[in-house]
């Protein structure tokens, strides 16, 4: 059995700003501050620390409780005009080929697909449903689980454990984000990590952060799969690493194949060997 879950923000869909627009009129409103947003990065960031980032920027002191409540419930009431306006506009999009992959992966007796997002849960929902993929989530973990990523993520785990009445061991969660901070999470967590390219994510602090999968999009399948391990590596080598038969160079190849970071430096030193005889 194992356990995948989705970001949703340049991972599922792309909500043309609904959330960033939303939380800019949400401290407009209370707090008399244009353009919040500008001050700070919200990509990859729980929806919790967006608004106490933005709550520290417009008021110069720390929020209390009642105060993330009030920006809470105001950013709710405005989401959902938001999310129509870009629908409206056609800048809400889902990302290639994601219908497909959940079509697919739903279909999977052991696989359990879930949400792991910063997005508080009401937010996720109402970002979600123009595109008609909540049908294939029955549970996750939100941004109102936790400030911290790994946590939502842990918590995300801990729900589809009691769904289902099985124990999953980390090795058997695959974690699919769009920045960053996703792979971070994941690792923290020590899950799977894999990354869409064509979302809002920094490509270099991506490859930084090393995740065992790198995409564009779903629209091809294959290498998804072979992540996944729910369908055969077709080079019918050993998962990410292999020596360039033309070359007396070592390829330790990151995103085609799914590489388990753990296992880099030996398989290099064992190739170094086999080299050397
Ligand atoms: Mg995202």
């Amino acid at each position: 059995m194992k356990i995948i879950l989705f970001d949703i923000d340049g991972t599922l869909i792309k909500a043309g700003g609904a959330g960033t627009k939303a939380l800019n009129k949400t401290v407009e409103k209370l707090f008399k501050v244009k353009n919040i947003c500008d001050t700070f990065s919200l990509q990859g960031c729980t929806d919790k620390t967006n608004f106490e980032a933005a709550f520290i920027n417009a008021c110069a002191k720390k929020p209390s409780k009642k105060d993330i409540d009030a920006i809470t419930a105001e950013y709710l009431k405005l989401l959902p005009s938001e999310v129509a306006k870009s629908v409206k506009k056609g800048i809400y999009k889902k990302i290639k080929g994601i219908n497909k992959i959940l079509l697919l992966l739903s279909k999977h007796r052991d696989v359990f697909i879930g949400l792991g997002t910063g997005n508080i849960k009401d937010g996720a929902f109402l970002k979600l449903k123009p595109s008609g993929l909540l049908k294939f989530f029955t549970f996750g973990g939100y941004g109102c689980d936790s400030y911290i990523r790994s946590r939502v993520l842990i918590k995300a785990v801990k729900r589809a454990e009691k769904l289902s009445g099985e124990k999953f061991a980390p090795k058997d969660i695959y974690i699919i984000g769009d920045t960053h901070k996703d792979i971070i999470a994941a690792k923290e967590a020590g899950y799977h990590s894999a990354i869409v390219l064509d979302g809002f994510g920094d490509k270099n602090l991506i490859m930084r952060n090393a995740p065992e999968l790198i995409a564009d999009d779903f629209s091809d399948l294959t290498p998804w799969l072979i992540w996944l391990g729910l369908k055969k590596d077709p080079k019918g080598v050993r998962r990410g690493t292999y020596v360039c038969p033309d070359t007396p160079i070592e390829h330790a190849h990151f995103g085609m194949t799914g590489m388990d970071l753990g296992d880099a430096e030996l398989s290099i030193k064992k190739l170094r060997r086999i080299k050397n005889k």
